[in-house]
């Protein structure tokens, strides 16, 4: 059994038809959760990707809703000409992150940017496409510091790693280190207006725990430990933004996985 089930969508500008993919819940057999929010399973992000540029004529929107359904077989099913190959098939690697190879630097750079633009460009939108965007550029920036340690040096001695691929490496995080401290004053600003946007709509206490790391990653280590003695409930998750505050860090950590 494949681990996606896939979808159909077409262009509203020039018809074009792109295949997406979406995660069945039944087969994801590896995923990592971050404390911003972002979860990678099977080597995707778990949330489906909600904007869409047309590979064909670069048209920018929003994936329709009726995807979310995605077990309706109307959309779940190709149309007849592309069963008969007919048209042109755009894959799911031509729009997924924007054809960003975010194995790179370049690729990470440019999804920032792309989602920069977006930003500007699609206003005015509601709070939930707002927050949508935001949060995709949160966890842009933060894919900038967003690996494990694996330039400590036990690994080196151990031998599963080669000298010049443990230099490569190091050498990598410190530019992508670099340039995420670069964007700090636009990623402290996009924390500020998330907070905002969250205030307003979120009750839950899952809401008020992710309030409290939104705060820890923008380095009001006062407020967060405020809204974390709020909560009612210790989960895992909260236990381990108090361990961050108390220790003064602002870097986004693997929560499981
Ligand atoms: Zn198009």
């Amino acid at each position: 059994m494949t681990a996606f089930n896939v979808f159909y969508i077409t262009c509203p500008n020039c018809n074009a038809t792109l295949t997406g993919k979406k995660l069945r819940a039944i087969a994801i057999n590896y995923s990592e959760l971050y404390s911003d929010g972002k979860m990678v399973c099977n080597e995707l992000i778990s949330e489906p990707q909600k904007i869409i540029k047309c590979p064909s004529c670069a048209n920018i929107f929003w994936l329709p809703e009726i995807v979310d359904e995605i077990d309706s077989e109307i959309r779940a099913t190709p149309s007849d000409e592309v069963k008969e190959e007919k048209i042109a098939v755009y894959s799911y690697k031509s729009w997924y992150q924007f054809g960003c190879n975010t194995s790179l630097i370049e690729g990470k750079k440019a999804l920032i940017d792309h989602h920069f633009q977006l930003l500007v460009m699609l206003k005015p939108f509601t709070v939930e496409q707002e927050l949508y965007l935001r949060r995709s550029l949160l966890w842009a920036c933060n894919d900038l510091i967003r690996f494990e340690m694996v330039n400590k040096l036990s690994r080196l001695f151990s031998g599963s790693f080669s000298f010049q691929a443990w230099r490569r490496e190091r050498h990598d995080r410190i530019i992508q280190k670099i340039l995420f401290l670069k964007l700090n004053p636009v990623y402290k600003s996009n924390i500020s207006r998330m907070i905002e946007l969250i205030k307003v709509t979120k009750e839950k206490e899952s809401d008020k725990a992710y309030l409290a790391e939104l705060y820890r990653e923008k380095g009001n280590f006062a407020k967060a430990m405020e809204i974390v003695n709020e909560l009612h409930r210790s989960t895992h998750y909260v236990y381990q933004i108090h361990k961050k505050i108390t220790k003064k860090s602002t870097s986004v950590f693997k929560v499981a996985g």
